[in-house]
């Protein structure tokens, strides 16, 4: 090309001016623009001004029921957690301002880690200031250069940057395909580190892993295993420790990773583990050493929601009513739904494309549902979804009018 002539499609970046950065996003910035011009109300910038309870909010001046929260077990407004927070914040003041490994860990940070390891009955647990930080930090730390991380394709955004960081080699297999992850794991080289990473709950359809085979498997190779319980800790298996739990595999689990952002309803992130060496990840994983840690009611807050979790088996049962309730009330009215069995707390409702599952969005919002707006890249195989999260404090009532709401909004968008 001949200097100094500017092509009509490239840039038009003059001497001294360097590239827009911000180029690449031009894409998204258009799709998103094209899809307020439309006129729908914008379903990413949704302000709650009220919260009435684990339940209901004031959405946009309106009276909403929640159906798109991650408060699994709606401990958010608990009176003995909102108490400990309170009682912490006073004793404790509003923020550590340091590093777990130098002036930020207190009382309340051991106390939570004792509480996860009586929750797990395992020897180990480090928590870190969020989820997202859980999986980078851990990922990151154990598999290095040379070692190989084998994980879901579907695997959350925190699993994939935890790889990138730790700069292991990368071997996705297809999503839930017990085959495929045996043939993967078969290429790699003998001896070389490798670890296995699955999630109990998959957070966009709501399914859940095979964890019983995939361990098995992951084991016959000689891998370590890894799995995310971000969406099932406090709700699956009897004592509400996750998938594993339910598939009769926790002890072959060499990490679990969980969130203190959805059944614990506060924010934060752990691993527990049983591995001997488990405790030099305090000085070695950077996601943990350099960052503050929690603030002091935060974590009592957390402390208290899991031991109170440890006793939660009837609130289990009426989330997996829920669950079922809303999943066949769905299917009946004639959504195609992401799961043919309700396996989680969450229900996926599919849309045919980006603009009617918008249009549809809208139409719960007006007539006072909440639910989340999931599109692609976050949603597999190009899928616009409305993902229905529900809580062990939606009353079978509440279920009904959520089942009513989907079906004015359904008939009024044209879906069903
Ligand atoms: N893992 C999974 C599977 C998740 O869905 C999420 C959050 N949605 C996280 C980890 C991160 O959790 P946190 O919100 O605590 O950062």
């Amino acid at each position: 090309m001949s200097e100094g002539i500017l092509q009509p499609d490239q840039p038009e970046t003059l001497e001294g001016e360097g590239k827009d950065l911000f180029s690449k996003f031009d894409d998204i910035i258009a799709m998103r623009e094209g899809l307020l011009a439309s006129g729908v109300e914008d379903p990413f910038n949704l302000v709650m001004e009220k919260v009435l309870s684990p339940t209901r909010a004031i959405c946009n001046g309106r009276e909403t029921i929640l159906l798109g929260t991650y408060n699994y077990m709606g401990m958010t407004f608990d009176p003995d957690v909102v108490e400990a927070g309170k009682k912490a914040l006073a004793d404790f003041g509003s923020g550590t301002t340091g590093s777990r490994v130098l002036n930020g860990t207190y009382q309340g940070h051991k106390e939570v880690e004792q509480a996860l390891k009586d929750f797990y009955d395992m020897d180990h647990a480090m928590v870190f200031s969020t989820g997202y930080q859980a999986n980078l930090g851990i990922i990151s730390t154990i598999a290095g250069k040379g070692d190989y991380v084998i994980l879901d394709i579907d695997s959350h955004a925190s699993i994939w940057d935890g790889c990138a960081m730790g700069n292991a080699e990368i071997v996705p297999f297809k999503h839930n395909d017990i085959e495929a992850l045996e043939k993967r794991l078969k290429r790699i080289p003998e001896g070389a580190g490798k670890l296995v990473v699955l999630e109990g709950v998959y957070s966009m359809l709501g399914d859940i892993a095979p964890l019983k085979e995939m361990v098995a498997v992951a084991k016959k190779y000689g891998a370590m295993v890894l799995v995310d319980e971000a969406h099932s800790m406090g709700f699956i298996g009897e004592h509400g420790r996750g998938v594993c739990e339910q598939a009769g595999v926790i002890d072959d689990c060499d990490f679990i990773i969980g969130t203190f952002s959805k059944s614990v309803g506060t924010v934060g992130g752990f691993c527990v583990s049983n591995h001997p060496k488990f405790e030099i990840m305090r000085l070695v994983c950077r996601p943990y050493v350099f960052t503050a840690s929690l603030p002091p009611s935060v974590v009592a807050t957390a402390e208290t929601s899991i031991r109170k979790l440890m006793h939660g088996s009837n609130k289990r049962a009426h989330l997996w009513e829920n669950s079922k309730n809303l999943h066949k009330g769905l299917r009946d009215l004639g959504f195609q739904l992401g799961t043919d069995e309700p396996q989680s707390a969450i229900i996926a409702v599919i849309m045919p494309d980006l603009e009617r599952g918008a249009a549809m969005w809208e139409a719960l919002i007006k007539n006072g549902l909440y639910v989340n707006l999931a599109r692609p890249p976050a949603t597999p195989a190009n899928m616009t979804l409305l993902r229905c999260s529900l809580c062990a404090e939606h009353s079978e009532e509440e279920v009904g009018e959520i089942l009513r709401i989907f079906e004015v909004a359904g008939k009024a968008v044209g879906i069903i």
